[in-house]
């Protein structure tokens, strides 16, 4: 039997703690430790009063190394699950090297004050842990995470080479609120102002934020509107998926949405620069953040479904043809679950499960690896069985 210690007391966090504390199969101890105290005791007593069980609970700062080394080296926890932010992912990854912890994040390092959405710094300590034996997966959320499982299990179980790959990412909950982000605002803000880009024939294409879209019928859903971004797997599945063509991208947006933020880009609250005023030092992002709802007050409210997936293209032999993966998720019944909404279950669940895959020794390699690295299967059934059932179905190839 393993321990898992999860840095982060969010919506994510909330799920990967919940479900971490199900998977008996795996885990005896289930620690959570974050900023602030009472976000880990209001979940830690959700699961107590929904599983009987005991989840530990800690205070600390992801940013100061040695506060989580000694924190480490007092839970000994065999996997770190960090659902905090991507701000702290190196800090974490190093003090995992210090006390000797396989590591897990969902999405990659950023600094505070420059949007990068790149790996390279993560993929520096490859050498790392591979010479500690110790085992980091990035990106194990949804997306980056399940759809790159995804891609790696079409490469394994349909096709001889994988021509084209587009990623959708759909929620179409409804919460009723003006305007709110149902992750991090920061981190969702920097994902969509940013210029699109998508890469195809060996070389990216930049186009300008949200310049291009297109209507997909979704599932379970309907017709929803999808725009262009890039997205974080799209640079490691580009380098990982040998003789890919092309691979994109695309989230819906509501006009709601997109009206509010054309209004917060007007008005320059977008920015992750910070701006002095009265003497003190602010990033006017983090402001419009303090202004919003906090995502993880949202699940109470939303209702609908997320759809998110991947259709790809490929050969098997001399015949080419199109998939499509894809799970549907809704919200009302991923918050009487867990007391959180869809965005947070998608994303918890799978980080629980690489946090498992990795703790029973399925996923152990040392080194730094994205999710597409590693076998497929175990993932995808260990997530079809706590909560995530995904489909896989023939479509049409896309232009
Ligand atoms: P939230 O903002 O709801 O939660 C983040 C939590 O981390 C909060 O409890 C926060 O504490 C804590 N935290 C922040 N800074 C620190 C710190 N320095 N030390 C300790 N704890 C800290 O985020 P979400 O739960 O929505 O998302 C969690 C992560 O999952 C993010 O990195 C996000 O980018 C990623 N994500 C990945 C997805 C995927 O599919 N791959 C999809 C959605 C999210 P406090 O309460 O004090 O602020």
């Amino acid at each position: 039997m393993a321990s898992v210690l999860i840095i982060g007391a969010g919506g994510v966090g909330r799920v990967a703690t919940y479900k971490c504390a199900q998977m008996e199969d795996v885990f005896d101890e289930v620690v959570l430790a974050s900023r602030t105290l009472p976000k880990c005791e209001a979940i830690a007593g959700f699961v107590r009063e929904r599983l009987g069980k005991k989840v530990p609970i800690a205070r600390v700062n992801a940013e100061r190394k040695d506060e989580l080394v000694r924190l480490l080296r007092d839970v000994q926890p065999d996997v770190v699950l960090h659902l905090a932010l991507p701000y702290q992912d190196l800090v974490i990854m190093d003090a995992c090297l210090e006390a000797g912890c396989h590591y897990i994040d969902t999405a990659n390092y950023e600094p505070p004050d420059e949007p990068r959405f790149r790996y390279a710094e993560q993929w520096a300590r490859r050498e790392d842990f591979a010479k500690a034996g110790l085992t980091a997966v990035l990106g194990a959320g949804f997306d980056p995470g399940v759809t790159n499982a995804f891609c790696a299990y079409a490469l394994k179980h349909h096709f001889d080479e994988i021509e084209t790959i587009d990623i959708l990412d759909c929620n179409a909950g409804e919460h009723g609120l003006p305007f709110a982000t149902n992750f991090n605002p920061e981190i969702n803000i920097r994902e969509v102002t940013q210029p699109g880009r998508y890469w195809e024939n060996g070389r990216w294409v930049q186009t300008k934020p949200l310049e291009f879209s297109r209507v997909f019928d979704f599932p379970e859903i309907g017709p929803r509107k999808a725009y262009l971004l890039y997205h974080e797997e799209l640079e490691s599945l580009s380098k990982h998926i040998p003789g890919l063509k092309r691979i994109r991208f695309w989230m819906t947006f509501s006009d709601n949405y997109l009206k509010h933020l054309e209004v917060i880009c007007n008005l320059g609250l977008h920015r992750v620069e910070p701006i002095r005023i009265k003497g003190v030092e602010i990033a006017p992002v983090e402001f419009l953040k303090a202004l919003l709802p906090d995502p993880a007050t949202l699940g109470a409210r939303t209702k609908g479904k997320t759809n998110i997936g991947c259709i790809i293209t490929g050969r098997k032999g001399d015949e080419r043809f199109t998939r499509y993966i894809y799970n549907v998720c809704d919200h009302e019944e991923a918050f009487r679950e867990t007391g959180a909404q869809a965005v947070s279950y998608t994303t918890g669940v799978p980080a629980a499960s690489a946090a498992a895959l990795v703790a029973n020794g399925t996923w152990r390699k040392a080194g730094v690896w994205n999710v597409e690295e590693l076998d497929p299967d175990p993932f995808l059934a260990r997530i079809a069985r706590f909560g995530l059932p995904w489909h896989d179905e023939p479509f049409q190839p896309l232009d």
